[in-house]
């Protein structure tokens, strides 16, 4: 990625490549590697486990944010998944904090709903409000498996995966993690299934953001790593309603194979929210 980008403190950075080599090394075995991992976690492990901890205090938004996730679901749903929802349908919701994604909008359309979530107060915490959610139980769906991992450290069973849901986590990745993350979660899709990443968006180039040591990538830069992982674009789509403080956030629906499209039922072809800090103006 050739755009320079900032971070937090105000420093400016020529490329990503620049500021990677600093933040975790050339080695991708480097202990910087380690420490930025363990920062990025920790940094979490501190944060309530509730809606406004998870967005970073603005609890406020998530109406409007799975109003329009919903939305894109639903079209891209419409589009591929074309056995009219005969079949048993299962999503993995990564990096899902306390279940927030899962318990408003996953578990009412997939039978079940695996999580995966490194910090272990939070899953907890996803455990226990989803067992305690009585509308779950009553339609027979279920979150199934609560994982307590990484991204990076993450191998899903082969072909389980309707829809592999990332949302708000994957700025903790570095580049080379997450090409690596999706080539092994590919695998986890069966086939037709599909990736749906919704992540802040830089105006340009990335933003660095020292304290929980993760970067958000402009649009270019998620483009890049998306040809980087062999994955096609086959929808996107912006987020709307959010305060104007905060990062412009846009929705990725990513398939493995080159999209093939159903003219008639296709109608136009034609780290949680952020606030966008000094530096990225
Ligand atoms: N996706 C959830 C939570 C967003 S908060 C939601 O939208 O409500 C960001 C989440 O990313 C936190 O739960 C944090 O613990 C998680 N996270 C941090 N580093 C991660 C990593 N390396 N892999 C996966 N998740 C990570």
């Amino acid at each position: 990625m050739e755009a320079g980008g900032v971070d937090s403190k105000g420093r400016q950075f020529k490329n990503a490549e620049e500021m990677w080599r600093e933040q975790i090394g050339k080695d991708s075995d480097s202990h910087k590697r380690v420490d930025w991992y363990r920062h990025g976690v920790g940094y979490w492990q501190e944060v309530e486990a509730s809606v406004d901890g998870v967005l970073g205090g603005y609890g406020r938004v998530n109406d409007a944010d799975i109003k329009c996730s919903e939305a894109f679901l639903r079209t891209v749903f419409s589009e591929l998944l074309v056995d009219g929802g005969k079949n048993h349908l299962v999503a993995l919701d990564c990096g899902s904090g306390i279940g927030r994604v899962t318990k408003n909008l996953l578990i009412r359309y997939f039978n079940e709903v695996d999580l995966l979530e490194p910090v272990s107060h939070f899953l907890e915490a996803a455990r226990e409000g989803l067992a305690s959610d009585g509308s779950t139980a009553s339609d027979g769906h279920r979150a199934t498996n609560f994982y307590c991992t990484p991204l990076q450290d993450f191998t899903p069973e082969a072909r389980r995966y309707d829809v592999i849901w990332i949302q708000w986590c994957i700025g903790h990745l570095t580049d080379d993690d997450f090409v690596s993350f999706f080539s092994r979660a590919k695998v986890g899709l069966k086939p037709g299934g599909f990736f749906i990443l919704k992540e802040n968006i830089a105006r340009s180039g990335f933003v660095l953001d020292n304290e929980d040591c993760s970067i958000t990538r402009s649009d270019p830069y998620f483009k890049d790593l998306f040809r980087r992982c062999g994955l096609h674009l086959y929808r996107t789509k912006d987020q709307t309603g959010f305060p104007e403080e905060l990062f412009a956030v846009k929705m990725y629906a990513l398939l493995t194979e080159v999209p093939k499209r159903n003219s008639s039922r296709s109608k136009s072809r034609a780290n949680r929210p952020a606030i966008i800090n000094s530096g990225s103006s």
